[in-house]
Order: structure tokens, then sequence, then C-alpha cells
């Protein structure tokens, strides 16, 4: 009698880790503003060897706008920025009444969309998120299991050293933002001395990520993705800028809440054909009425995008007025997404990643269903595709997918399992059994 429930115990205990291979863990990183032609002008050799032992594309392409948090909620969820909704970083939402900008928290301006780390919650893994944008607003209910207030002074090697250790425990994803190289871009400008020597920094930060999963013996578990949200251009705002306000009467706009590369138009009621007629043929900028705006942008269904969309030539800025001239940025981004001055590195290497691959280019919004499929993860609905990168996908197990026993609840059926294997054989207890 008790040798059977033994056999039987010590079964189900080995069949919880026979079958746990079933998806392995990731760590997607996101070095904010990384041109993809940065690795050109600068001797990086770990990004190199990175790509020897994984797959590279020689670029991805971003979503439109070219933004920090749009595009890192796009790449975050595999929704175009109409979709998610956050459609700038800074925007004016009719239905609230209210302006949204990088330190909205609230959950009716990010509830749009299902990111990374709430499909994996929600699913029974475990999700950390370092900084991504969103990441402190509740989704569905959830957050990451691991997440913190924004604070930039947190060094780069800390966040490493942090997103290893939780890999090496419980964690299944980890997400990490890094502010570079973008701040130097928009200090100095792309291509600069202080560019390049941002991107050697960052190039050594790689080196440090290598090592240290060498050291926690990670690359057999955890597949590792390197990309960004956007590149940067040149620009000019005292002499390179378009004033609207020298083309419209600023007494019929309600409110312009971004500037810059683009810029969003609320007119007052029935002036939005006044405006655009006004800015139409102004040189170096185009302007849309929202039902024209270019389909391929996939920026025109939310109420959050206006009635009218200035979108400024690249290294040119629409503006509103004289107090913006003096922005002290020599770099830029938020432009149309296919310049190539806007597009995004991309690298992966890992269990799943093939190794020495060339990837042809492929869109952000690809990102979301390929970190699902490592994960083995059933993907939320959302706008990507396997297509464009099932090529460098290797030792498939999706047949095991989506998972069934998650890693937390597998280790308390293991524990479970063990307490009862321990009580069978304390005969004291036995005999009081
Ligand atoms: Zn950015």
């Amino acid at each position: 009698m008790y040798f059977i429930f033994y056999v039987l115990t010590i079964s189900v205990c080995l069949s919880t880790w026979m079958f746990e291979v079933s998806g392995n863990k990731v760590l997607l990183i996101s070095m904010d503003g990384f041109r993809w032609d940065y690795i050109e002008q600068v001797d990086t050799p770990n990004f190199d060897a990175f790509a020897v032992n994984g797959t590279r594309a020689q670029y991805i392409n971003g979503s439109f706008v070219t933004k920090t948090f749009p595009s890192h909620f796009t790449m975050a969820t595999g929704l175009y920025e109409e979709s998610h909704g956050i459609i700038a970083n800074s925007m004016y939402d009719p239905e609230f009444n209210e302006y949204f900008n990088k330190r909205s928290k609230e959950t009716k301006w990010w509830d749009g969309g299902e990111p990374l780390w709430i499909t994996a919650r929600k699913q029974g893994l475990k999700s950390a998120a370092y900084f991504w944008p969103g990441d402190e607003a509740k989704i569905k209910g959830l957050r990451p299991n691991i997440h913190f207030k924004f604070d930039g002074t947190i060094p780069f090697r800390s966040r490493i050293d942090s997103a290893v250790q939780w890999l090496s425990d419980d964690i299944d994803l980890v997400m990490v933002y890094l502010s570079e190289p973008d701040t130097t871009g928009h200090l100095f400008g792309p291509n600069t001395p202080q560019v390049r020597s941002k991107v050697k920094e960052m190039d050594d930060l790689l080196g440090y990520i290598v090592d240290a999963f060498d050291k926690a013996s990670l690359w057999d578990t955890v597949n590792v993705i390197i990309t960004s949200d956007h590149g940067m251009t040149e620009v000019d705002y005292a002499n390179k800028h378009v004033d609207l306000s020298n083309f419209i009467d600023m007494n019929v706009v309600d409110a312009i809440p971004t500037t810059g590369p683009t810029a969003n138009i609320l007119p007052r009621v029935d002036m939005e054909q006044e405006i655009i007629d006004n800015l139409t043929n102004v040189p170096h900028i185009k302007v849309y009425s929202k039902d024209d705006i270019p389909e391929h942008w996939h920026y025109k269904e939310h109420r959050r995008i206006l009635p009218v969309l200035v979108v400024a030539e690249e290294g040119w800025v629409a503006l509103k007025g004289p107090e913006e001239y003096s922005e002290p940025d020599l770099g830029a981004h938020g432009y149309d997404n296919t310049l190539s001055t806007m597009k995004p590195i991309f690298y992966a290497r890992g269990p799943n990643i093939k190794q020495g691959f060339e990837s042809l280019p492929f869109s952000i919004v690809d990102i979301y269903p390929l970190v699902c499929k490592l994960l083995c993860l059933k993907p939320a609905p959302n706008n990507g595709t396997l297509d464009n990168t099932k090529y460098f996908i290797v030792n498939d197990n999706s047949e095991s997918c989506p998972r069934v026993t998650s890693s937390s609840s597998r280790n308390y059926l293991q524990i479970y399992m063990l307490a009862i294997l321990s009580l069978f054989l304390i005969s004291p207890i036995r005999n009081i059994l």
C-alpha cells in the first residue's frame, strides 16, 4: 500500500521536472535611440561577437511616431500606436479632457494594449520591468512582479546585475530600459565623437552582460534580445524651424500638445480646414487632416490623434512660437519611421536563437509575438507576425506551448509532492497515520 503511494509520488515529482522544458526565459533590453548604423562608426567588438553567437538584423523598422513612449509600448504590446493609444510622449485625450505626459501612470492611459509583462503574468509566469515605459501602470489589474519608480541615476550595470539575479531566481521575463545613447544623441547630435564614445560604452556594457551570463550559466535557458526604439538625426532649432504661429491664427487653435518633428493640433470648432489650408505648401512641413494620414503609418484611428497632424521634413521642427527656438538639443527623433536615420538596431542570442544569422529587417511590432514564442506564451491580439522572425528561431518546442504548468505553480507542486513524500519516509509519522 505504502509502496504504491511511494512510486506514485516519485513519478509525479519526476514528471514535473521532466516536462518543465516548455519555454525558456527572456531578457529584453532596449538601448534608447540606438540608431542602426552607430555600430559602423566605431569599434564594437561585443556587438560583433554577439552577432556571431546569435542573430542580428541590419536594422528594424520602428513605429510612427518615432518617439520613446509610443515606440516602447509598441515593442511591449505588438500594437501600432493607433491601437494601443500611447500616440505621443505628450498628448491630449478629448474624452478625458486631460493631458498625458511621461509621468502619467493612471491605468486609463495605458490599458489600450497588453504588454509582455502582463501576458506573462496572466499565463502564470513571473515578470520584471526595469523602467520600461508603462510598467508603473496597473494594466488588466496587474503590474510586473518586479517594477520600480523611474530613477535615471541607477547605473546601467546595477540594472544588469539585478536582471541577472532575477533570471537566476524564478523570474521568466525581464525587460530593461537604458536611456543611452539617446540622451547623448539629443545633446550633441548623432554624428559626433560624444555619441561614438557613448556607443563604445554601450558595447562595453554588452560585454559586461555576456560575462555576467557566462558566470551565472544562463546561456542555456535565457534568450537575450538587444534592440531599440528609434534612431536620431541632426536638428538646429534656432535656424531650421517652421513657426506655426507665422501661418495660423493661434486664436483658432485649442491645443498643440506636441511640437518638434511632429505637431498635433486641436483646432477650435470648424477651424480645421482653415488651419490645413494655411499650412499646405509651407516649406519643410507636411500637413494632414486626420483622415488623410498615410495608411502605412498606422496612425489615424485613435481619438488622441488630433484632427490636424504636421510632420516636419527630416532635420526641421514645427514649433508653436519663438519661445521654442532656444531648445538646445542638436539631435532629435520622431520623424517618418521609413527614414534611414530613424531605424533602430536588433540583436538576439540564446538557446532558441540561430547562430551567425543575418535576418532581413522586420517591424518593431514583430518583437511581441517573437518574445511570446520564446517564452511559450499565447500572445494577445497584436499587429505583429512571426513570419519575419521564424527564420532565426531554433530548438522550437512549440508542440508543448502554451505552457500548461507555469514555473511558479510547478515549484509549488514539487514542494507539495516532496512534503507528502517526506511524510511517508518518516516512520513515526507514518505509524501515526
Ligand atoms: Zn527613445
